[in-house]
């Protein structure tokens, strides 16, 4: 295993009625909040209402940051750190998906910090200090309400990065399964593909002897691949809904890096896919993912078979070991395909015009990704293959 630090601040409060310990964690934070959130959706499964009877039993004045966009933009960012910077606020609540979430991160960050915020996204200073954030999640995707990761869009540049910082976990992040329990299904697809996406970034490396981290990622796969059948047919069913959300905290709360290298390179792929076409993050991933495990699979079967065997339960039936591999590829495409994402980039009118540039936006003239090395000519060729 590789050395590793682990240290993971956020209080996590999952299950039926957590949403009343708002209060009491409010009681903390201070008396006026941000409340940030996206395009409606909690007003419209009573969420936002709820949210506001307990933040005003803790005795908080609210002010509130509205319509925080899927793929969350710069702009944004800049308009919520103005109006804490203006009011005086003292805390962020984000109350939504992924998106929201990392938003608030960056507004949360950015009210602290004199500049530009694309500074911090682009990595050319970092985070000093940031307002302290609560979370309640409403989709299971991203497992933001449990990391220290956030991605920003700049719009005017067409680009979009992923950007870290410990000051910026959440504080608390509460997370009951009832409330998201409204998302459409093609939310809910694209959720469910970002969190099996989110292990196979860091199940798919080189080290020998991680038995313990394969086992949690297979684990998580496992579940995912028996639950989301049964609830892309009733997405209402909250203990469907409850499996899926703890899968997407665990894939991405640190858990399963731990001791390994992760790989990266499909998100940064997706990044710049959504960065020019502002597609849905799980949406990219779906297209691009299989198609990368085709192309990297000869640098190491063993570790594909692995996954075929202990995630899809792949039999040997005299097959190599190859053959095997690419059967649980297969398996995976033939599942994505099942609950309904999209499978090409054509799905979402997306041409051969823009690859290379989408490659030099991915690779920012290195490589990206462990397992291989991409150059900007592989990220190109994987595009090409999912045309
Ligand atoms: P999202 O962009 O936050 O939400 C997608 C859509 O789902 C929105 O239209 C939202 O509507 C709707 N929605 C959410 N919850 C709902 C509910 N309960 N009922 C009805 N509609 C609901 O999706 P996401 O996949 O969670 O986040 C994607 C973003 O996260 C991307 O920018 C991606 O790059 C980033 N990401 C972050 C990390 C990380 O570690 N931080 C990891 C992977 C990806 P409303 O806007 O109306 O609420
Ligand atoms: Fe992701």
């Amino acid at each position: 295993m590789r050395p590793f630090v682990y240290r993971n601040p956020t209080k996590l409060i999952f299950g039926d009625q957590s949403l009343h310990h708002i209060t009491a964690e409010a009681e903390k934070y201070g008396k006026k909040v941000l409340l940030v959130y996206g395009g409606g959706s909690i007003k419209r499964n009573g969420l936002y209402n709820e949210v506001l009877e307990l933040l005003g039993q803790a005795g908080c004045s609210v002010f509130e940051l509205a319509g925080v966009e899927p793929n969350p933009r710069l702009s944004t960012v800049h308009r919520g750190a103005d109006i804490i910077r203006q009011e005086g606020i003292d805390w962020v609540l984000a109350v939504g998906g992924g998106s929201t979430l990392d938003c608030a991160k960056a507004i949360a960050a950015a009210a602290k910090y004199d500049g530009n915020f694309w500074d911090i996204v682009t990595k050319k200073a970092t985070v000093q200090s940031a307002l302290p954030l609560g979370t309640v999640l409403t989709l299971a995707a991203t497992g933001s309400e449990m990391n220290s990761n956030s991605v920003i869009t700049n719009e005017e540049t067409e680009e979009k990065h992923g950007w870290a910082s410990p000051h910026v976990y959440p504080a608390f992040s509460i997370l009951d399964a009832k409330w998201t329990a409204s998302a459409p299904k093609d939310h809910t697809v694209y959720g469910i593909v970002d969190m099996m996406a989110h292990v196979f970034e860091q199940y798919f490396h080189h080290d020998a002897r991680t038995p313990v981290q394969d086992g949690f990622s297979e684990s998580i796969l496992r579940a995912v691949v028996e639950t989301a059948p049964h609830l892309v047919n009733d997405l209402t069913n909250v203990q469907y809904r409850e499996t899926i959300l703890y899968c997407g905290t665990m894939a991405l709360n640190g858990t399963l890096s731990m001791g390994i290298l992760g790989d990266w390179a499909n998100h940064d792929m997706e990044h710049a896919v959504s960065a020019v076409y502002d597609i849905p993050h799980g949406g990219g991933l779906a297209i691009l993912f299989p198609n990368w495990m085709t192309y990297v699979l000869d640098d190491n079967v063993a570790r594909f078979r692995q996954f075929a065997v202990n995630v899809f339960g792949i039999r040997e039936d005299g097959r190599s070991d190859r053959e095997i591999a690419e059967a649980g590829i297969q398996a995976l495409r033939d599942f994505w395909n099942s609950i309904g994402a999209p499978s090409r980039l054509s799905d979402y009118n997306i041409d051969a015009s823009r690859l290379e540039e989408m490659a030099d936006k991915t690779v920012g003239g290195s490589t990206r990704g462990h397992f291989r090395k991409l150059t900007k000519e592989d990220v190109v060729n994987i595009y090409r293959l999912s045309l």
